[in-house]
Parts: C-alpha cells; sequence; structure tokens
C-alpha cells in the first residue's frame, strides 16, 4: 500500500496540529511563481464530518491576537473562523486582595477587538477544511512519521500506518509535532525542561451576567486565573476558564462535584460575571517551559510546541508560533522563487535570525508574569502592586503592555514576497 503519491517532496510537514495546519495553509495561499510540492502528515485520523481528532483540537480556547487575527484576514481564512470567535475588546488584569488592577480597552488602542476567543475544535473543523481545499498540497492523516534521517541534501523520511511503510526524500522537514512523539530526541536535539510544578485546570463556564467582551486576568495567591470570553449558546453567557494551580490542588478541583467546583471558582474570582452557575468537561494540562537547544539544521526546522512551549497565562503560545510560521513561509517562497533548495541552512539561519528575538522577548514576558504572579513573597507583591498601578497610571507603559498582548511587538511580516 503506497502511503503517498510521489516518493520526493520540497517539503514534508510533521504534525497538522495548529502549527502544522498554519503552515500549509500559508504556504499553499502564498502567490508563489510555481508552487512548492508538500506532503504534511498526521498521526490522528482526519474527518471532515466528525470533530477533529488532533490533540491541539481539543476541548481548549484559544486566544488569536489582534497580530494573528489580521495575518488571517490577510490570508482569506477569517471569515470562516470570525463566525465562531468571540471579540475582546477589554482586557482587565487584577490581584486577589489588592488595589492594583489595569483596564486595557480597544478603543483606546484604535482596533476594533485587542484579539478573539475560539474553541480549539472549531478552530481545528477550520483549519481542516482548509487543507481538505488546498490546492497545492497533499495531506496524509491516520500516518505517522517514524523516522528522519540527514541524506546529503535534505532529508529521507519514513512513513508508517498498520503494517504499511514508505520512505519519501524531503528538500525540508518541518518538525511540527508537539514534542510528544521523540522524533526531536532520535535527531539527537535536547529540549530543555523547566517545569513550572503547576497544571492549567480548563473547562468552558456559564455565569448569571453577561461578559460584555473582558478578558479577565485574575492572579490569585494559588495561581493566575483567566476567563476567556465566548460567545453565548442556549441563551448560556459564556466564557473558558484557564486556571493555574499547583498539580495536586488541580487534580483536587477536578474532582470536586460541580456545584463545590464553582464555589471555589466563585471564591477565587468573585462576583464580576455574577454567579457560575455550569462548568462544562474539566481537563487538566501539565505546564512547562520548554525550548529546544537547536531549531534548525540542514534540512530541518521545528516549529511550535517542539520547538518552544509556553505558560498558557499569557496566552502568547500559538500566537507566537504562528509568528515564526510567517516568518518561515516568507522565507520559503522567496527561497523558492530564486530557485534555491527550501532546507538550504542559510535560508534557515535568517529565519532563525529574523524570529529569535520576538521568541526570546515573548517567552520572557510570559515566565515574567508567571514567576511575578504565582508567588507571594513579599518583594513580588509590592511589585505586583507598584506594576499593576504603574501599568494602570502611565499611558506609555500601558500602551507597550498592550502591543505585546495584542501580537504587535515586531515588524510584520509581507505576505507579497515580490516586495522582499
Ligand atoms: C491550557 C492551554 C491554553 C493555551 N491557550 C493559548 C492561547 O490562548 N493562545 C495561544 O496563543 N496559545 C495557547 N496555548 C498554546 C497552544 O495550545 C500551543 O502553542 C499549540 O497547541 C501548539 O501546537 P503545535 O501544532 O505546535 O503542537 P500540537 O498541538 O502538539 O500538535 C502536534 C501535531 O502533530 C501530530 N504528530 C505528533 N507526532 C507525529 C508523528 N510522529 N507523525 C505525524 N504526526 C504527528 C499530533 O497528532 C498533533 O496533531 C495554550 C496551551 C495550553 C496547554
Amino acid at each position: 500500500m503506497s502511503l503517498c503519491s510521489k516518493s520526493s517532496y520540497d517539503l514534508v510537514i510533521v504534525g497538522a496540529g495548529m502549527v502544522g495546519a498554519s503552515l500549509a495553509c500559508i504556504l499553499d495561499r502564498m502567490p508563489l511563481a510555481r508552487p512548492l510540492s508538500i506532503l504534511l502528515v498526521e498521526s490522528a485520523p482526519i474527518d471532515l464530518d466528525a470533530p477533529p481528532a488532533q490533540p491541539s483540537f481539543d476541548a481548549r480556547s484559544t486566544v488569536l491576537s489582534y497580530g494573528t487575527v489580521s495575518y488571517l484576514r490577510e490570508l482569506d481564512m477569517w471569515d470562516g473562523l470570525a463566525v465562531s470567535a468571540e471579540p475582546i475588546t477589554h482586557i482587565h488584569v487584577s490581584d486577589q486582595g489588592r488595589l492594583g488592577s489595569v483596564l486595557m480597552s480597544s478603543r483606546e488602542q484604535g482596533v476594533d477587538a485587542l484579539g478573539h476567543v475560539i474553541e480549539n475544535r472549531l478552530l481545528g473543523s477550520v483549519f481542516n477544511r482548509a487543507l481538505a481545499a488546498a490546492k497545492h498540497l497533499e495531506t496524509r492523516s491516520g500516518v505517522l512519521v517514524t523516522g528522519i534521517t540527514p541524506q546529503q541534501a535534505g532529508m529521507q523520511v519514513t512513513l508508517g500506518k498498520g503494517d504499511a511503510s514508505q520512505v519519501v526524500d524531503a528538500s525540508l522537514v518541518v518538525l511540527a509535532e508537539g514534542g510528544r512523539s521523540g522524533l526531536c530526541e532520535k535527531l539527537g536535539i535536547h529540549r530543555v525542561e523547566q517545569p513550572y510544578d503547576q497544571e492549567a485546570i480548563i473547562a468552558n463556564v456559564a455565569f448569571s451576567v453577561p461578559h460584555k467582551n473582558v478578558a479577565y486576568e485574575r492572579f490569585t495567591v494559588n495561581g493566575p486565573l483567566a476567563l476567556l470570553p465566548l460567545p453565548d449558546m442556549d441563551g448560556q453567557h459564556r466564557a473558558a476558564l484557564v486556571w493555574t494551580r499547583k498539580g495536586g490542588d488541580a487534580q483536587a478541583l477536578i474532582a470536586l462535584p460541580e456545584n463545590e467546583f464553582l464555589d471555589a471558582l466563585q471564591k477565587e474570582f468573585g462576583n464580576r460575571l455574577g454567579m457560575f452557575t455550569r462548568v462544562g468537561q474539566r481537563h487538566s494540562y501539565p505546564l512547562k517551559l520548554v525550548t529546544a537547544e537547536e531549531q534548525v539544521r540542514p534540512g530541518l526546522v521545528l516549529l511550535g510546541n517542539v520547538a518552544h512551549s509556553l505558560h498558557p497565562v499569557a496566552g502568547q503560545g500559538f500566537n507566537l508560533a504562528f509568528r515564526d510560521t510567517m516568518r518561515l513561509a516568507a522565507i520559503l517562497a522567496v527561497a523558492h522563487d530564486r530557485g534555491e533548495s527550501p532546507g538550504a541552512i542559510d535560508n534557515l539561519q535568517l529565519y532563525l535570525q529574523q524570529t529569535i528575538t520576538d521568541q526570546d522577548r515573548t517567552a520572557a514576558f510570559s515566565d515574567y508574569m508567571t514567576q511575578l504572579f504565582s508567588t507571594n513573597h513579599l518583594a513580588a507583591v509590592w511589585l505586583r502592586k507598584f506594576g499593576l498601578f504603574s501599568i494602570d497610571l502611565v499611558m506609555p507603559l500601558r500602551r507597550a503592555f498592550a502591543k505585546r498582548a495584542m501580537g504587535l511587538g515586531e515588524p510584520r511580516v509581507k505576505l507579497d514576497t515580490s516586495t522582499y
């Protein structure tokens, strides 16, 4: 049985999660003189008539920053997503039991929304449909990449499905497999892990008062808690909860009966959304900061969670990966139009050079927020108080904070590569 149609591709993308699927869709939409031949391999089955099965598109919700949404608009992918996405017009940041708080608004920033919240399974459905409709892309789902071997030029990729296997050549392998399949380790690439000793509880919750498109970020003695506005459903006001707790606490909360869980949440969050009335299925994610020690090699690039996995407190992980993806796509498009191999190390190093500052700044922003707001050490409490007050009072600081949250900290990537 043949697992794909050709024996050689310009690009093999491993993983059709949020990041691999994004790269495939972006490249398919880029105005190239001649198309790249791309194979996208996903181990989970993709069935357009069923909810997405890739782990990226599970019960979570994602904040798409203003920057990501504006790229999706330009790529003509936003209309399909907009119907299911809820705009964030205000971000309210507060510290439990203390006076300091920040309210940022889209009006102050001169935009229609600071970002949008979308449920991952809906995001996945739109991405999977876009993959199915892509003109220059071959997608193989339910197929596992079991090996990647460097060649004189490019890589040899081994695919497997049940008893069948097949080997294909690729000028460039984009590893977007999330970091759990062991391929990185097989290639001898070390990923540095810094556990936070925290887990994120995620669930959809309903409450009695409309959220008015406010995203709440509340820092409590037990860890940060975010409530992200979702579209109303069946007359119920809803938000996506991301509640960070110490590992043991998270499991205990998940095991509570619904009414006790809602009481605990009410106590922690307060009454800004009235009374919590329901909670959907609860899931937990262990949290760690992970960074790969190498992101590019000849014929290889790491993208998304496998390259860097951040704490979700600031909602930056996918947004950062999306900007990485845009930069990589633009560089590959230019290289291809010049007749250069997509896997040429000079271009991959150029990509890394263009993206590393954004990665470092975004990881530092997320890590700083996590460390600062996860401790009750007196110095941190004062810094928080001072920090939130000063951000609230000093306009340039508010702008800087909002700019990073909106994903606008770095120069914009141009999609029309003929202008490069
Ligand atoms: C609780 C939580 C909340 C978050 N909220 C936000 C947010 O609001 N905003 C934000 O920007 N980010 C957020 N993030 C981060 C975001 O979810 C990640 O950045 C994103 O999921 C990374 O996607 P990925 O495609 O790199 O990896 P993955 O989601 O892990 O996808 C990898 C894909 O590769 C496939 N695969 C794996 N191995 C193989 C193989 N050998 N062969 C073929 N296929 C393979 C898998 O099946 C999977 O589909 C959050 C994260 C968490 C944990």
